[in-house]
């Protein structure tokens, strides 16, 4: 195994069990290493510290698999770490019963790169580094094996693994396509997933119980679900006994998926829902033209700020859609408002969404915060897991 020795004062972030180790703390690489193989990581007095994925062309030249310098990283270990991580979703009341629910979420399970969603009894797989891309068999072979699905799809088509010198590989590793295509239910509502074509893994599982309390949220109410992709919050909505939804997305796809999905739910009132394609942004100032307003707006759009560099643009954009939620709200009216930015933190998340309230001219208060669903946990040893936050507000 070739040795990764560490530059002087860098082993300190290892110590805190920080598993990436940058190109610029590498001193220098004894022996020869393809991507993805293990080596073993040094501290610059030769000693040794854990084992990790080397990844020769990414900035993050090396990901930690194990902080146990003697750990052996095989077929045994990928068991040990997949077993560890379903075991984990088992011993979490919440998630009883749930049809989708991921299984393992990267870093904050031990498993850099690794991304595994299951949907009823399709598992569908996500790998973003040289490590992970290294050990598909182990792993899908660890999955089948901890939870008896009849399936897995990889998806790992992720610009990232351009990072990784890793071409994009999409295509079925384990069984075969299901006839009747790949479905969950999720807290009473019945949805088909685009396991091949749509976003990350087909569906956002992390936003499962902020669904559901918008459903509670949601009893005679006018709802207005911007970004809506496959509908998960409005279909929530109209269960929970909405006035009306209208749901934006500016993706033709996704609104498609969203009125079938609504199509395999005959229990809920497709009478009460509306869907339009067009730009959040554009329809939010036609509304406030039109002198329309909503007692309930779900606010969650896609990733503005994907690192810290493209924070100060990404918090003009949530501002204007904030504010112009604000504008929108009829008195005592909720905004439930997200970001799922990494490169934006809560706090300055809270400070955007208050000077949005500002420049609306509406007093606000924040009545809940929110968070990913448990099954998408934030390892406390790697803070950057931590991306997704919303904020419940009640205007008056
Ligand atoms: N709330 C959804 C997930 C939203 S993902 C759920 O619970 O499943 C973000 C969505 O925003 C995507 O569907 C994408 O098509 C859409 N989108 C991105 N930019 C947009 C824009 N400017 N206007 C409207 N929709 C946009």
């Amino acid at each position: 195994m070739a040795e990764l020795i560490l530059k002087s004062g860098k082993e300190r972030s290892l110590f805190r069990r920080h598993p990436w180790i940058f190109e610029s703390s590498v001193e220098r690489l004894d022996g020869r290493a393809r991507p993805g193989d293990t080596v073993i990581i040094l501290t610059p007095d030769g000693r040794e510290m854990a084992r990790g994925a080397y990844s020769p062309s990414s900035q993050i030249r090396c990901r930690v698999w194990t902080f146990d310098p003697a750990e052996t990283v095989d077929d045994a270990f990928f068991k040990r770490r997949v077993a560890t991580a379903v075991g984990r979703r088992k011993a979490l009341p919440e998630l009883a019963g749930q049809e989708g629910v991921r299984l393992i979420h990267a870093e904050s399970d031990g498993l850099p790169g690794v991304i595994a969603d299951q949907y009823g009894d399709t598992l569908v797989v996500q790998l973003t580094s040289a490590g992970a891309d290294k050990w598909r068999k182990a792993l899908v072979g660890a999955l089948v094996q901890a939870t008896g699905c009849a399936r897995v799809y990889e998806r790992s088509d992720s610009e990232v693994r351009t990072l990784e010198g890793l071409e994009k590989v999409t295509g079925w590793v384990h069984g075969e396509a299901p006839a009747d295509g790949v479905g969950i239910l999720e807290n009473g509502v019945r949805l088909g997933i685009d396991y091949a074509t749509g976003h990350k893994t087909g569906f956002y599982l992390d936003q499962r119980e902020n669904r559901q309390l918008l459903g509670k949220l949601a009893a005679g109410k006018s709802v207005l679900n911007c970004f809506c992709y496959t509908g998960g919050f409005s279909l929530q909505a109209l269960k929970g006994g909405a006035a009306s939804v209208l749901s934006i997305d500016s993706s033709g796809p996704a609104l498609a998926r969203a009125q079938a999905n609504l199509a395999l739910n005959p229990g809920l009132p497709a009478e009460r829902a509306e869907w339009q394609e067009a730009d959040v942004f554009q329809a939010l100032r036609e509304f406030r033209k039109e002198g329309r307003s909503f007692d309930l707006i779900v606010l969650d759009p896609p990733k503005f700020a994907p690192s810290a560099a493209h924070a100060r643009r990404a918090a003009r954009a949530y501002k204007d859609i904030n504010m112009l939620g604000f504008r929108l709200l009829n008195p005592g009216g909720f905004l439930m408002t997200y970001s799922c930015s990494g490169g934006i933190g809560l706090e300055l998340f809270q400070q955007i969404v208050a000077g949005a309230a500002l420049d609306a001219a509406r007093s606000a208060r924040i009545v809940r915060r929110l968070a990913g669903a448990p099954d998408h946990p934030v390892a406390l040893d790697f803070p950057e897991g931590e991306y997704l936050k919303g904020l419940l507000c009640q205007a008056d």
